[in-house]
C-alpha cells in the first residue's frame, strides 16, 4: 500500500499529473521533468484515447509508451496509463507501467473489464504486486457498476487498488462537464472504508478555473488524493485543452489547498457545506433550464395568439406541485412560495420577451 501513503502535499493526499495524452516525446519529457520539479511523484498520461467521435485525436498508442518508460529513468516518477482491453493491459504492464487505470467508458463495460482482469491474472503474483489498478466510475451514475468493477479487479488478485471519481454524463448545460454528484463517492466510500478514493478535478469541471475548488472541496470530503491534467503547453494540446494546466500553475494550486485538520470539531459541518454548495450548484443549474422552457413556451404562445399567464394551468401546477411535497418530506406552504415564486419569473420573462 506504500502507493497510497506517499507524501506528496504537505499532508497526505496522493498526486497524480500529466497531460490527457501522450502526444510526441518532447511534450511528454517537458511537461514530467517540470511536474518533478514541483514535487509529484506519479507521472499521468493517456496512450490509448477513447473519443467520443471517430475523427478526434485517438492517442499514439504503443510507441508512447517508450516516452512513459523515459519519465521513469529520468526522473524517477512513477508513470500511470489508462487501459481499456486486454492487449492494452499487456503492453502497458510488460511495458513497466506502475499504475493502470481504467476509464470510464471501459468500467461501464463489465465485458471489457473482466477482459482486463483476466489479462492482469495471467502475469505471476509478483508482478501483479508491483502494479496498482484504479478504477474511474462509470460514465453514468450507477455505484453498484462501480463496485462491481473494483471487484472485478481485485478478483484478478491486485492488492493495490483505487477508485477515481471523475464526475457523471449528463445531458443539457451544465457548470461542470460531468457533474460530481458527491453522494455517490461518499457512499463509494461508506461502503468500501479501506479503498482510497481519488477525485479527477479535471474531467468534472472540465475547465481550468474550476480545479482548484473541486479539488478543495474533495478534500474537504477526505478524498484519498487528486488526478490532475497538466500540460507543458495546454493551448495547443490535441485532447482537452480547456482544462488542462500548465505544471506551475498546477503547483500554486496545490499550494494553496488546505489539508484540514483531522481533529477539527467543526470538520463534519465543513463536509456538510460543501454538499449544500454542490446542492445549490445543481438547484442553479436545474432552475436555468426550467427558464430556458419557459422561454420557449413564451415563444410558442406568442406565434398562437395564446395568453402568457393561463389560470387554469397555474392551478393545476401548483396542485400538482403541492401533492408532491408529503411525499418528500417538504412542508406543503413552503412548496406553494417555492413554485410561485418560479412561475412568476417564468411569466415575467414570457412578457419581456
Ligand atoms: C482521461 O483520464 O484522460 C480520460 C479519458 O478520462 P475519463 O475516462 O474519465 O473520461
Ligand atoms: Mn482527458
Amino acid at each position: 500500500m506504500e502507493l497510497f501513503k506517499s507524501k506528496i502535499l504537505k499532508a497526505q493526499p496522493l498526486v497524480l499529473a500529466g497531460p490527457c495524452s501522450a502526444e510526441n516525446e518532447a511534450q511528454v519529457l517537458d511537461t514530467a521533468h517540470r511536474l518533478n520539479s514541483i514535487g509529484v511523484k506519479i507521472f499521468r498520461a493517456g496512450v490509448w484515447k477513447p473519443r467520443t467521435k471517430p475523427g478526434g485525436f485517438e492517442g499514439i498508442g504503443s510507441e508512447a509508451l517508450k516516452w512513459l518508460s523515459k519519465v521513469k529513468r529520468e526522473t524517477g516518477m512513477l508513470v500511470a496509463t489508462e487501459v481499456a482491453n486486454a492487449r492494452h493491459t499487456q503492453e502497458a504492464i510488460d511495458a513497466g507501467i506502475d499504475v493502470l487505470w481504467i476509464g470510464a467508458r471501459t468500467s461501464a463495460n463489465p465485458f471489457a473489464v473482466q477482459e482486463i482482469a483476466d489479462a492482469i491474472s495471467q502475469y505471476p503474483q509478483n508482478v501483479r504486486d508491483s502494479i496498482a489498478v484504479l478504477v474511474k466510475n462509470p460514465v453514468n451514475p450507477d455505484l453498484e457498476l462501480w463496485i462491481g468493477a473494483i471487484e472485478r479487479i481485485k478478483g484478478a488478485g491486485i492488492e493495490r487498488i483505487g477508485a477515481i471519481h471523475r464526475g457523471f454524463s449528463s445531458y443539457g448545460k451544465h457548470i461542470y462537464r460531468n457533474p460530481p454528484e458527491w453522494r455517490i463517492p461518499i457512499e463509494l466510500k461508506r461502503r468500501m472504508p479501506e479503498l482510497p478514493v481519488i477525485c479527477d478535478p479535471s474531467h468534472i469541471g472540465g475547465k481550468r478555473e474550476l480545479i482548484g475548488q473541486l479539488s478543495q472541496q474533495a478534500l474537504d470530503m477526505k478524498f484519498d488524493g487528486l488526478i490532475i491534467e497538466s500540460h507543458c503547453n495546454p493551448e495547443e494540446a490535441l485532447s482537452d485543452k480547456e482544462q488542462q494546466l500548465t505544471p506551475e500553475a498546477l503547483g500554486e494550486i496545490l499550494d494553496s489547498l488546505i489539508i484540514r485538520d483531522k481533529n477539527d470539531t467543526t470538520e463534519s459541518l465543513d463536509d456538510l457545506r460543501r454538499r449544500l454548495d454542490a446542492i445549490d450548484n445543481d438547484l442553479l443549474e436545474i432552475l436555468a433550464r426550467r427558464m430556458d422552457v419557459a422561454r420557449e413556451i413564451g415563444q410558442y404562445k406568442r406565434e398562437h395568439g395564446m395568453s402568457v399567464v393561463q389560470p387554469e394551468r397555474y392551478k393545476d401546477l401548483i396542485r400538482n406541485r403541492v401533492g408532491m411535497s408529503a411525499q418528500l418530506g417538504l412542508d406543503e406552504e413552503f412548496v406553494k412560495r417555492i413554485i410561485a415564486e418560479i412561475h412568476e419569473e417564468s411569466v415575467r420573462l414570457q412578457i419581456s420577451n
